[in-house]
């Protein structure tokens, strides 16, 4: 962000950058060289720039622990509200840069790491990102961390500490190929390992009742396992450095890791069995974004982190406290979706069976205590287990869901006497195909506040899946929409547009992202836009750079950039545009020699492994580029790049130099996207669905400024019930038609002519996610958004008025929705409070 000042752009649209003070940077030097030689044993001389990052990063790291420190003191002196935010997924990214930017420290080490003959920008690169997430959901939880640091929330992030992130992904010959991601294999700078931190947690066994005397039932649970949970702390600093939480993920191993008895026998693979089994409950992050793995060991991993992490904060409880009554008064238990449901069956076999409390009166602490975020819709995600799977692994956990599920359809007995669909489709045990756990009615019926993550889809809560539940517990649904941290996906990503804001909107642009609305005033000036421009121009040269290096392929930057990144998957449509991308290759072969607008189109993303439709379709997508790309006859007016290993740094270069975000699912599937919002601050303009945040982002953009298509979501729901063939739209599109002919008979797959005969099926007969029938009004859009881009003005103007904007998308904002209405905790009192634009509209 603190760029050097540049000769060519005007003084008034230049920020006012503070020369670094020279005591402090001689301390930063040597305090990274003492680092060098004595927590890595180098002298400067022999140093890689492995090295030298990992010095800079402890370092730096020193400097936070401090307030740290003092930030943990200050909340437990206070006797603060604490929130614990259980996520299975956090999607980190890098740390180096991020807090260096929010610790103010990013032009000392910058000048301190030059004079020692490194650059930062090399040394930030040595950093793996830390990817221990699918996709949007662990980013939010990432952004939410930073978020509640910023907002100088008390707060703990709990998850698992995964040996191996999100697989890397490879594309070779066009296919999709998986290695594991070895984040961990240089080390980690940033987390500190309390081995003192450690909690065992059992699993399996028996359980027996006694009576204790007093005319009271006792359950005590004899487990068959044990697996110890020892915590790993990375201290997650928020803006403006004031404020540190930890980021606690639990590591698991094995409580006796060798058998010696069995070693000396001479059988070495056995004698360390307890411990592998231990230990592959943190091995590797299920990379099944949309679907509930039915797997063992991924409710292993689900009861490990959750036990560990109540453990955790019980105890912290009872060490301030004393006692667990007034526990919802100091603690707020957030769940990030589904995957931390059975805390609320942990919390009650605490509180009942390990302190003996009144059952009525648990239920009542637990309710307050927790609440429960809702990801999505879609039938098949929504998380089930076999009866007969929790009864071998959790068999106590098992009779308290049954205890909750009496009162609770007794309940709706009494709403609803004798409507035994009714009471089928509330209860937590679904009979319909073999006895399973709803952990979304679990997560639900023990929560006091349940939100979706945009209005629609918290609306459509209400319609669908929660439909019942709602009417029986009214008032529990609430909307928080999504946000993104500005720091990482503005101020980090887009260090050129931060100092134009700066100097347009001022300094206190960067603690208030309300005030880019100041921008508005620019937004038509011939001068402003002239910037706005060079900045996009300059992120494009270096997304060019990226994408001949990695791809061989030449990006014109002054060709419209069109971006399309995110996990593959069939709602998220990548194929829509794809079939949009041959029908467009296929006009500009009828008629070269027209003004077409040249094109890059970029896609990134990862399909889980699994999920063999949606590897075909990554395939599809580096075979239609090949063809395309290697087209002499048309030359730079279309590319088509697939960048690999879409991950948080690809992210950070392709956002800042898009034009074009394609937020284009089928209308009621996406949650909430927050991809979205990271396009639309930077600058691009959104081809969009009316889906998700899109409607929110439409809403205080203007509808002018961005581009809506397609069918709403009762549009799609309504088409679906007349059947999935979509012969009728492709009759009446011979573009469509001649796109799906294309791809089906082999034309980008000439040495296999067959490879997309499944894909042509889909589009003809099976067209569940509307691709075809979409098609039309998709194609019309993108003409549109060819002559708006022809309208160079227009178009820079439309551009600005979305960062402009945008600052209402903040996750600050989010999290002091959440802290309000969700948590009852306080916020830093000092940082002006942000509203809605759509609400300052309503009022
Ligand atoms: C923001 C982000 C996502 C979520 O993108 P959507 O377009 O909202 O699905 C996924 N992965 C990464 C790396 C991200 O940064």
């Amino acid at each position: 962000m603190a760029g050097l000042s540049d000769q060519s752009v005007p003084a008034k649209f230049q920020p006012e950058n503070t020369p670094v003070d020279e005591l402090a940077l001689a301390d930063i030097k040597s305090a990274i060289l003492v680092k060098l030689r004595l927590a890595i044993g180098k002298e400067a001389a022999f140093a890689t720039k492995h090295d030298w990052y990992k010095a800079a990063a402890l370092t730096l790291r020193d400097r936070m622990v401090h307030r740290w420190l003092t930030s943990d003191k200050e909340s437990y002196d206070a006797g603060r509200k604490r929130v614990y935010y259980l996520s299975l997924e956090f999607l980190i990214g890098r740390l180096f840069t991020d807090a260096l930017n929010n610790m103010g420290l990013l032009p000392l080490f910058e000048a301190a790491l030059g004079d020692l003959g490194v650059g930062l920008d090399e040394l930030r690169k040595c950093e793996p990102d830390a990817a221990l997430g699918n996709g949007g959901l662990g980013r939010l939880a990432a952004c939410f961390m930073e978020s509640m640091a910023t907002l100088g929330i008390p707060a703990f992030g709990y998850g698992i500490r995964y040996d191996f992130g999100l697989f890397r992904q490879v594309i070779s010959h066009g296919v999709q190929q998986e290695y594991p991601d070895e984040w961990l294999g240089f080390g980690n700078p940033w987390e500190l390992p309390r081995r003192e931190v450690t909690y065992n947690v059992y699993f399996g066994g028996s359980i027996e009742t006694v009576d204790d005397g007093k005319g009271r039932k006792q359950v005590i649970w004899h487990p068959g396992e044990t697996v110890e949970a020892v915590a790993y702390d990375t201290p997650i600093v928020g803006w403006r450095g004031q404020h540190v939480n930890a980021l606690r993920l639990w590591s698991a191993r094995a409580p006796d890791p060798l058998r010696l008895d069995v070693f000396n026998t001479g059988d070495y693979v056995s004698a360390s069995a307890e411990q592998a089994r231990a230990e592959a409950i943190c091995k590797f992050l299920y990379p099944n974004d949309e679907s509930a793995a039915g797997r063992e060991l991924r409710l292993r991993q689900e009861y490990f982190f959750v036990s560990a992490s109540l453990q955790d904060l019980v105890k912290r409880h009872l060490h301030s406290d004393g006692n667990l009554r007034g526990l919802a008064n100091k603690a707020a238990v957030q769940m990030n979706d589904t995957h931390p449901s059975l805390a609320i069956a942990e919390l009650m076999r605490i509180l009942v069976d390990q302190h003996n409390m009144r059952w009525d009166a648990a239920w009542q602490i637990t309710n307050a205590t927790l609440s429960y975020t809702n990801h999505t819709l879609l039938p098949e995600a929504l998380e089930t287990w076999p009866v007969e799977l929790f009864q071998r692994l959790l068999p106590r956990h098992l009779e308290i869901i049954y205890r909750i599920n009496e009162a609770h359809l007794d309940r709706a007995d009494a709403t609803r006497p004798g409507d035994t669909a009714y009471r089928a489709s509330v209860s937590i045990i679904d009979e319909t195909s073999g006895r399973r756990v709803r952990m979304g009615n679990l997560a639900f019926i023990g929560s006091h506040r349940i939100n979706g993550v945009s209005a629609m889809h918290s609306e459509l809560m209400k319609e669908t899946v929660f439909h019942d539940l709602n009417q029986l517990y009214p008032g529990r649904i609430t909307n928080k929409t999504n946000g993104i941290t500005f720091r990482r996906w503005l101020m980090l990503a887009n260090p050129k547009l931060t100092d134009l804001l700066r100097a347009t909107c001022g300094e206190a642009v960067l603690d208030d992202p309300t005030r880019l609305i100041k921008l508005e005033a620019f937004a038509g000036d011939a001068a402003f836009q002239q910037e706005f421009r060079k900045v996009k121009h300059h992120n494009k040269l270096a997304l060019a750079r990226v994408i001949g290096e990695k791809l061989g392929v030449q990006a014109d930057p002054s060709a419209l950039f069109d971006v399309q990144i995110k996990r593959i998957h069939e709602y998220k449509r990548q194929l829509l545009n794809l079939v949009e991308t041959v029908a467009l290759y296929q006009a500009i072969k009828d008629e070269p020699g027209k003004d077409w607008v040249p094109r890059v189109k970029i896609f990134a993303g990862k399909a889980a492994a699994s999920y063999r439709y949606a590897k075909l379709i990554i395939r599809l997508i580096n075979d239609v580029a090949e063809t395309v790309n290697n087209d002499t006859t048309i030359g730079s007016k279309l590319k088509v790049a697939f960048l690999p290993d879409y991950n948080v740094s690809l992210a950070e270069v392709i956002i800042p130099a898009a034009d074009l975000s394609e937020q284009i699912s089928t209308a009621g599937m996406e949650a909430s996207g927050t991809g979205n919002m990271k396009l639309s601050l930077n600058g691009a303009l959104t081809i969009g669905t009316l889906d998700g945040a899109n409607i929110e982002i439409r809403d205080n953009v203007g509808p002018e400024n961005i581009a809506i298509f397609g069918m709403t979501a009762a549009e799609v729901v309504e088409r679906r019930a007349k059947g999935l063939d979509a012969s009728d739209v492709i009759n009446k599109s011979p573009n469509l038609g001649r796109a799906i002919q294309a791809i089906e008979t082999g034309a980008f797959s000439p040495d296999d002519p067959g490879r997309y005969a499944s894909v042509g099926h889909a589009l003809r007969h099976l067209d569940h996610y509307v691709v075809s029938a979409d098609f039309d009004s998709y194609y019309e859009a993108q003409r549109g958004i060819d002559t708006r881009w022809r309208a160079g003005s227009a178009w820079s103007r439309a551009a600005i008025l979305n960062t402009a904007r945008m600052g209402w998308f903040s996750s600050d904002r989010t999290i002091r929705e959440y802290a309000d209405d969700i948590w009852g905790v306080p916020v830093a009192g000092d940082l002006p409070s942000t509203t809605s634009l759509q609400a300052r509209k309503a009022t």
